[in-house]
């Protein structure tokens, strides 16, 4: 999704993408194909680019760490990314910011578990500091077998109290390497099995001393990491106010709205952020905006229902990734806006939910079938045959 505002700005754009078949190499005419964990296969490419970023966070610190030395312009660096690739750095770093971190420790044995109950009680969330996603390496964990079954494999572990959270939000900021920033408008999220399924924008109802609150804590993470690109904040709201989930320095789920509801969309604003130029503005365009995945079903083919959503709703726009159908797999989303919430999230639901298969009465809104008997009980009785 970089690649179309790579062409709209004019912009050489290439990608090593890890194999032939991968989404991008479906839009992208420039791809290396090469294992994005091998240092030798990122130098080479570094040596093709001014810029390299990222679209994931997988790509080896200590790589990141030896291109930049090496005189390439890593961005986001890798002295920020390791806040978003490492949860317990992030929580460490969230504390020395003052910033609102849930109650939280770090496990390496069966007393540092017993320990955090103490203080916090079971049930509590047990997570993978490294590699997670989608809510894969969360687990919510009811006593100390379950932690101990885990530390077995994975140690350290980071410990979090169980939130209870109002709901989530999010929110983004692009920063550049001259120190520029935009903040989008905060949304509401909805992760559905961990998987992040709706976003609103703006989110419903928050008042303008908390959204004022995000977006200078936000402000504050960006400008303390040095962050260059975009970096999105994934929050819980609480009924005294919010804290802080995790963050993600790239382009995100909860900012795919920005592709038909703001201004700047996200895509275009990282790569202006990392190619240190002027940033473009994070305004909304439209009263609300939502955006749902569409989530992988049970049906491959999704040619079909994207065609009936189109003529359904000219007015949805559709996202998709190209990749192959398999359940839950986040295979595109819907864009929807106007100035209704209700009937805008509505209408993004359906068409998502109908394009993956999801939605059990397709036609939620179709109009009541002709009652035929009592049409023609009321048609005037025929004077004589018309013949
Ligand atoms: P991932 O890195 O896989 O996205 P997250 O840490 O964001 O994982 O967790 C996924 C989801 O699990 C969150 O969006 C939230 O719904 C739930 N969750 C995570 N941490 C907590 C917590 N401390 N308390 C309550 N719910 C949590």
């Amino acid at each position: 999704m970089l690649a179309p505002a790579a062409e709209a700005l004019g912009i050489r754009f290439s990608v090593l993408a890890e194999s032939a078949d991968a989404p991008a190499t479906q839009v992208i005419s420039e791809v290396t194909v090469g294992d994005y964990t091998d240092y030798a296969t990122l130098k080479a490419f570094a040596e093709t680019v001014d810029v390299v970023t990222f679209d994931h966070e997988h790509v080896p610190p200590e790589h990141l760490a030896a291109l930049a030395e090496a005189g390439h312009a890593v961005r986001p660096g890798p002295q920020a990314l390791i806040f978003a690739q490492d949860k317990i750095r992030m929580r460490t770093k969230m504390d020395e910011l003052g910033l609102p971190n849930p109650e939280w420790a770090t496990i390496t044995s069966l007393a540092d578990a017993e320990a955090f109950a103490e203080r916090v009680g079971f049930p509590f969330v047990l997570k993978t500091p490294r590699g997670g996603y989608d809510g894969k390496g969360v687990r919510v964990v009811e006593g100390l077998a379950e932690v101990d079954e885990w530390l077995r494999e994975t140690s350290p572990l980071l410990a979090e109290e169980k939130v209870d959270f109002t709901r989530e939000l999010a929110v983004m900021v692009g920063r550049s390497p001259m120190g520029q920033t935009a903040v989008w408008p905060v949304v509401e999220t909805w992760q559905q099995n961990g998987v992040c399924k709706e976003a609103i924008a703006p989110a419903p109802g928050l008042s303008a001393e908390r959204a004022t609150a995000i977006t200078e804590a936000i402000l504050t993470v960006a400008g303390a990491l040095e962050v260059t690109g975009v970096m999105a904040m994934e929050m819980f709201e609480t009924a005294e106010g919010f804290l802080i989930n995790e963050f993600a320095m790239r382009p995100h789920n909860t900012g795919h709205w920005t592709q038909d509801g703001a201004v700047t969309s996200q895509f275009e604003q990282h790569l202006r952020a990392v190619l240190d130029l002027p940033l473009g503005s994070p305004a909304a365009r439209e009263e609300v905006s939502v955006m749902v995945n569409v989530l992988g079903a049970d049906h491959e083919d999704l040619y079909q229902p994207y065609f009936h959503v189109m003529a359904h709703d000219p007015e949805v726009k559709v996202h998709l990734y190209g990749k192959s159908v398999r359940p839950g797999r986040k295979v595109g989303h819907v864009n929807a806006y106007g100035a209704d919430r209700d009937a805008v999230l509505a209408r993004a639901r359906h068409a998502a939910d109908f394009i993956a298969g999801i939605d059990p009465d397709p036609y939620p809104d179709r109009p009541a079938p002709v009652d035929l008997d009592a049409l023609s009980a009321e048609a005037p009785a025929l004077e004589k045959d018309p013949r």
